[in-house]
């Protein structure tokens, strides 16, 4: 990132929002940051950070990423507790045994040798390397959150927070997904970068050349959902939206998905969606590489209607995403999507497949009206949730907890 892209930043969010952002950095200047997650490739976390890490630096904060390893058997527990927390029930044998909780602790020993901590404020995302903290010295720790906590299990939560109570404070997407503890926290929602490969504008031309290539006609309303295969994004009641709204109107579907590291998971879902798509020519389930940054953008810019019909979310990037692109979008009544979706203004908020199905039916009939509450859904993520305020929490955040 060069200081011209700063520029392009004060464009989109104008002069005050960057000088505001400068004078922030300037008050922690020489203060260092590293960032700690647990795959390099794939799901919001590391959509953020491809972007907040050289914003961070841009601005004269020193900043490093790191990404701690893990063992199949270490992802597969943490996968679990992260369904726990987000308010899942085991499924049938489904256990964490104590050989699981050893192998938690025992990857973040192994880590806690192996990846560089060693600057004045480490921020640390989601479970996975919670327990990295045992290494703390005298610098701050801060535990960000992803996750959607509104059910959480407490079994969960207590274990987890035997570490997390030993940091400085803790980062929330949500008022709603605070867990009561002593702990000092903040509430931060995510954001998008607005200059990345995956939301700058596209011309129309490049548009058609995505979907040409990926060999999707554009000659029907296409409805979109991008998603990591993942129960909580649920796929299958997508398919069952667009099989229902297709037999009164013609349509296709897009699941563009991929899986992630830390997400074992994400094979096992992305069978059931095949199976539950076979013989369907109309459904377009795309299992995407991980740097298909402009290939999304083009699906997003190209569909007719987005849904992200989750049923728990963090937060819901590819809501964000969507929204900026001005495109009507049909979300889940679930965690962060209703930070960003006021319904029937910046959005439709759904709570079953019924009244996902009326909302395609109603935004088919309507295009005009989902053009303005694309337009509004525009607006809101301009003014609330794009990168440089994003930054601008973190830094006044760095300040608080350094003086
Ligand atoms: N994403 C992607 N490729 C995919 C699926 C998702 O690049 O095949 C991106 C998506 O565009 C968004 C992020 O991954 O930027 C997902 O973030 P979100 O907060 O929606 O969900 P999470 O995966 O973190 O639960």
């Amino acid at each position: 990132m060069s200081f011209s892209q700063l520029s392009a930043y004060e464009e989109i969010v104008g002069s005050g929002e960057i000088g505001e952002l400068l004078a922030l950095a300037d008050e922690i200047k020489g203060i260092s940051v590293t960032h700690v997650n647990s795959t390099p490739t794939g799901g919001g976390v590391v959509e953020i950070l491809r972007s907040l890490v050289p914003l961070f630096r841009l601005v004269g904060t020193p900043c490093r990423w790191e990404v701690m390893q893990g063992t199949d058997k270490f992802f597969r527990t943490t996968k679990l507790f992260h369904n726990l927390l987000q308010g899942l029930s085991l499924k049938g044998g489904e256990k964490i045994t104590q050989d699981m909780l050893d192998e938690y602790r025992r990857v973040n020993d192994e880590n806690m040798k192996k990846v560089d901590l060693a600057s004045d404020v480490v921020i640390i995302h989601d479970p996975q390397p919670a327990a990295l903290v045992r290494a703390r010295g005298n610098n701050k720790w801060v535990w960000r959150c992803h996750i959607d906590l509104s059910s959480a299990d407490k079994r969960t939560w207590d274990f987890l927070y035997s570490y997390i109570g030993q940091y400085d404070a803790a980062i929330f997407s949500l008022e709603d997904f605070v867990q009561p503890s002593p702990l000092a926290h903040y509430i931060i929602p995510p954001s998008i970068d607005p200059l990345s490969e995956k939301n700058k504008e596209l011309s129309t031309q490049q548009v058609k050349n995505v979907f040409k290539k990926l060999g999707i006609p554009q000659d029907r309303p296409m409805l979109l959902q991008v998603s990591r295969f993942d129960y909580f994004k649920d796929p299958i009641g997508v398919i069952k939206v667009y099989r229902q709204v297709k037999k009164k109107a013609d349509c296709r579907l897009i699941l563009a998905g991929g899986t992630a590291e830390d997400d074992p998971e994400g094979w096992q879902v992305l069978k059931q969606v095949k199976e539950e798509a076979k013989g369907d020519s109309d459904i377009y389930i795309l299992n995407l590489p991980p740097d298909s940054f402009f290939e999304i953008n083009a699906l997003q810019r190209g569909a007719d209607i987005v849904i992200q019909k989750s049923l728990k979310e963090g937060f819901g990037l590819t809501v964000t995403e969507a929204l900026w692109k001005a495109r009507p979008v049909i979300g889940g009544n679930a965690g962060g999507i209703v930070l960003q979706i006021k319904d029937g203004e910046s959005g439709f908020l759904v709570n079953s497949i019924e009244e996902a199905i009326d909302k395609v039916e109603y935004l088919l009939r309507n295009p005009s009206y989902g053009r303005e509450m694309g337009e509004a859904g525009r607006k809101v993520v301009k003014d609330k949730f794009l990168i440089t305020r994003h930054l601008k929490d973190y830094l006044r955040l760095i300040g608080e907890l350094c003086s």
